[in-house]
């Protein structure tokens, strides 16, 4: 239950707790040191970075933005004993990925850290500034601030051609429905580090999230209208794009990347993790079945038809119809 806070216990606990310069070394040296150090303004668009009241990107012409947030909360996305620098990065990583849905070019992060102390600023900025690095992504500003917990608000910007984006609500009934990437894995791999593996190959899975920025791309410039990336679990996602098409999807179990593997290590887990685990950060989408270039990346595991009635996700395994669990829900 929560307790009322008298008005004084409120103002010292936000002098105590909402400004990292209460610690020992004040934010702005932080900022500097973890975050600003590797923000480079080489980047095309990106007129002025970190160090002011706000960035300033230059426009271009026949282009859109696509912006997308996400946060990340310690013991909600990440299990506790886990290290921060791997959660940073993964919460990077995740939130890049909503860009490969839309198609978009990832161009600039925000990074919003929340942290108990300078030990865990320092190790989310290391994994922050991992991740940017290996997407090529320039870091363009943030905010830092001290409280007991530890959490990371990721905000990514990224550039499309003016109304090629890939929507949720461009799927039309006739097309096939395509996986690039595997669903089940990363599910499957938490599973392992709860129960105490910490071997790479074991949990790799979770730990190391893929953000399918080129197969994004490649998938916009080849003439996918409609994408989703699968953060939720494939049958949850799946509905969000039943419900903006209005359609309904039909999913073949055995069609899945891999599904044989998943079966063999997880057993009667396999079909929860894959339809409800979620984290795969793999690439959901609709397109024709004979649409030339995209067997090189991705496999139909199943198709989209008329609705009739509602839309729907139906899942079928070697044909026969099974329950659809739902995926993860924060307040459900
Ligand atoms: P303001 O008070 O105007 O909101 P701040 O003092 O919070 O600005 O931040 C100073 C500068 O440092 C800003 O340019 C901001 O974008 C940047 N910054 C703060 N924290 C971070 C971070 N974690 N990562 C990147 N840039 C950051
Ligand atoms: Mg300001």
């Amino acid at each position: 239950m929560r307790t009322a806070m008298s008005h004084a216990d409120y103002w010292y606990s936000m002098r105590f707790w909402t400004n990292i310069r209460h610690m020992a070394v004040g934010e702005f040296e932080l900022i500097k040191r973890y975050f600003r150090a590797f923000s480079t303004v080489d980047a095309t668009d990106l007129v002025l970075g970190i160090g002011d009241d706000a960035s300033l990107h230059r426009m271009r012409q026949d282009m859109e933005w696509a912006v997308s947030t996400d946060s990340s909360v310690e013991g909600v996305h990440w299990p506790r004993d886990f290290p921060l620098d791997t959660a940073a990065d993964r919460a990077v990583c995740a939130a890049l990925s909503d860009l490969a849905a839309m198609g978009a070019h990832a161009d600039c992060a925000w990074l919003n850290v929340v942290a108990a102390s300078e030990q865990a600023v320092a190790e989310m900025g290391k994994g922050c500034q991992r991740a940017l690095r290996r997407h090529g992504v320039v870091l363009a500003g943030g905010d830092t601030v001290c409280a007991p917990m530890n959490m990371i608000a990721v905000t990514v910007a990224g550039s499309v051609p003016a109304g090629a984006a890939m929507r949720r609500d461009a799927a039309r009934p006739g097309e096939s429905l395509w996986l690039a990437g595997r669903v089940g894995f990363a599910a499957y791999a938490l599973q392992c580090w709860r129960q105490g593996a910490r071997a790479v190959e074991q949990v790799a899975s979770f730990t190391r999230v893929q953000p399918r920025l080129c197969e994004g791309e490649r998938l916009r410039r080849l003439g996918v209208r409609c994408c989703v990336d699968v953060s939720d679990g494939l049958a949850q996602d799946a509905g969000h794009i039943a419900e903006a098409s209005n359609v309904c999807l039909e999913i073949e179990l055995s069609q899945l990347p891999d599904w044989n593997v998943l079966r063999r290590c997880a057993g009667e887990r396999a079909t929860h993790c894959a339809l409800a685990g979620g984290e795969d950060y793999a690439l959901l989408f609709t397109a024709p079945a004979d649409m030339p270039g995209l067997d090189a990346f991705a496999r139909p595991i199943g198709r989209c038809v008329a609705v009739d009635g509602a839309p729907c996700v139906r899942v079928f395994e070697r044909g026969r119809e099974i329950g659809v669990p739902g995926g993860y829900a924060h307040f459900g």
